[in-house]
């Protein structure tokens, strides 16, 4: 089990944006990088209407997109939803599945354990799945026991990771959108255990490569914490991303 290529890093635009400031944005960091030098790759996941159009003059070696989200179903008569046909049809190389926000507002909790098999089991798109404690967890010292029951949960349908590459967000939830960010020893802490968790229920089928990336608050003040520290493949970025010259020097420098 390699760990990926290049470091990543990813921009999750939530719905901050409505579709006109979603494709402007997309079209600047177009400009900035596609033709630029740079060692770290770039994934954007806008809302899924942005991304309809984004995919249309987005083909980048340095950017990549892809969805905030995913139905757990296939094709069939579940209103409201979109299908992994269709990121698949509009060359999607990603998708976030179990942010926070989701599992709060949307019971994520409730429907991860389809989702992921969705995705590993039907396309080669990557699965970015989000794990994280909240806060009153974490002041229980039970930041581990959460993040491994809800990677349980989230692969309680895979037997089988071989030939993928799979991403792991670790995103402690009171650190997101709080302007709180983890110190980079618990990072690495809990980045190895998840390593381990992988390793130990993967034995013998493990993926081609394991990414763990960071998210949460990270900003100007704090990306630079996490650019030396080996456990830390990349990182997943909020609010920071919505400003193109703050997400340049985080790509630039990261
Ligand atoms: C997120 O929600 O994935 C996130 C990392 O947000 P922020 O950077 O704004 O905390």
């Amino acid at each position: 089990m390699k760990n990926l290529s290049q470091k990543i890093i990813i921009a999750n635009w939530k719905m901050n944006l409505d579709y006109k400031s979603s494709i402007a944005l997309a079209r600047g960091l177009f400009k900035a990088f596609d033709k630029k030098f740079i060692t770290n790759k770039i994934v954007v996941l806008p809302d899924f209407l942005s991304l309809a159009e984004i995919c249309k003059d987005f083909r980048s070696k340095n950017i990549s997109y892809g969805a905030q989200d995913i139905s757990p179903f296939s094709l069939g008569a579940y209103t409201g939803e979109i299908s992994l046909e269709s990121l698949k049809y509009l060359g999607c190389k990603y998708v976030l599945l179990g942010h926070s926000e989701r599992r709060e507002y949307f019971s994520d909790e409730k429907s991860i354990a389809l989702k992921v098999e969705n995705v590993i089991k039907n396309s080669d798109i990557i699965p970015i799945i989000c794990v994280g404690e909240n806060w009153s967890q974490k002041r229980a010292g039970k930041t581990w026991s959460i993040v491994e029951a809800q990677l349980k949960e989230a692969f309680s349908k895979i037997k089988n990771l071989r030939g993928k590459t799979i991403i792991i967000a670790y995103e402690p939830v009171w650190a997101i959108g709080s302007g709180k960010v983890v110190s980079t020893t618990d990072v690495s802490i809990v980045h190895g255990k998840i390593k381990e968790f992988i390793s130990k229920r993967f034995k013998g089928f493990l993926p081609e490569e394991l990414g763990i990336v960071y998210g949460g608050s990270v900003g100007l003040d704090s990306y630079q914490d996490f650019s030396e520290n080996n456990d830390v493949s990349g990182l997943l970025v909020g609010g920071a991303s919505l400003k193109i010259s703050d997400f340049s020097k985080i790509i630039n420098n990261f």
